[in-house]
């Protein structure tokens, strides 16, 4: 697959990413069926699947339970060879999902972040948005503090992901990297996409697949065509834990990329 500009970071993505919320987290979260954890064996192999069909990009957050953990263990050496997104601002601890936006909170969790991926760069970080995008901004606590550690060099770049329109906008705005939603369902944040596109800031997608809720193969490339058809899209981040989707998945996309439209 052919990378594509992460905005005007200098990054270069995969058009598909990996999400990593199976990785660590099966509680409290929407996906159509209930899993289990996988392994370290089945994610170690996932992961070399992954690099072997180009993908380079990985998404993972404090709140994905022990999926920055499991990563930091899986990646040693190959650290390198990924753009890490991950975020601040969500917590969750014994079942249960908390925010902080804090400035505090966000330098310290950044640094647990790179001690936990172990490694002492991230490639962006995200504030994880609890719905209310504008006030996180208002606050700026957040915002402040993800400026000040790209200061420091201690991450690439920085982003929302947003829940409204207008925390959309103003992440396109202010910050690098905009995650927004857009689906066959969904789609209410276009404008922010199109904003995006025309201020050269990154545009990750997420919930493409309507978080597996998606009928067949059909389905599935539908959802590709539909997310691709739009401006900016830097990659689209897919999660899954099944090697044969991910293959599938990647498959489908060369194709879809490959029609003109
Ligand atoms: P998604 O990518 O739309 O859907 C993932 C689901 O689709 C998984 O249950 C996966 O199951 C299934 N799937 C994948 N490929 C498939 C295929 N070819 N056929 C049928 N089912 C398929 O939704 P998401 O996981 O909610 O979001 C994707 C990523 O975005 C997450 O992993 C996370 O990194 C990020 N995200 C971020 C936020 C945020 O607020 N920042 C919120 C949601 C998600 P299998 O494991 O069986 O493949």
């Amino acid at each position: 697959m052919d990378l594509r500009p992460l905005g005007s970071t200098g990054m270069r993505v995969s058009p598909l990413g990996l999400g990593t919320v199976k990785f660590g987290r099966n509680q409290q979260v929407r996906y159509p069926r209930p899993f289990d954890l996988p392994s370290d064996r089945e994610i170690g192999d996932l992961l070399a699947l992954a690099l072997e069909l180009g993908i380079n990009l990985l998404d993972t957050a404090p709140a994905y339970g022990s999926s920055q953990q499991r990563l930091g263990r899986l990646l040693g050496a190959g650290r390198g060879d990924w753009i890490i997104v991950s975020k601040v601002g969500e917590v969750f601890e014994h079942g249960e999902s908390r925010f902080d936006f804090g400035y505090a909170h966000t330098i310290a969790s950044v640094e647990g972040s790179l001690r936990t991926l172990r490694t002492d760069y991230l490639d962006c970080v995200l504030i994880h948005s609890d719905g209310h995008d504008l006030r996180i901004f208002e606050y700026a606590g957040a915002v402040d503090a993800l400026h000040e550690l790209k200061r420091r060099g201690l991450i690439r770049a920085h982003g929302m992901s947003s829940k409204t329109v207008d925390g959309g906008l103003r992440t396109v705005a202010e910050l690098d990297v905009v995650m927004a939603t857009c689906n066959l369902d969904y789609n209410d944040e276009l404008a922010v996409l199109e904003a995006a596109a025309q201020q050269s800031k990154g545009v990750l997608i997420k919930k493409g697949l309507m978080s597996g809720h998606i009928q067949g193969a059909d389905g599935v490339e539908r959802a590709f065509a539909h997310v691709f058809a739009q401006p900016g899209v830097s990659s689209m981040i897919v999660g899954t834990i099944n090697p044969d989707h991910l293959r599938s998945n990647v498959a489908t996309l060369r194709r879809v990329l490959s029609t003109p439209v």
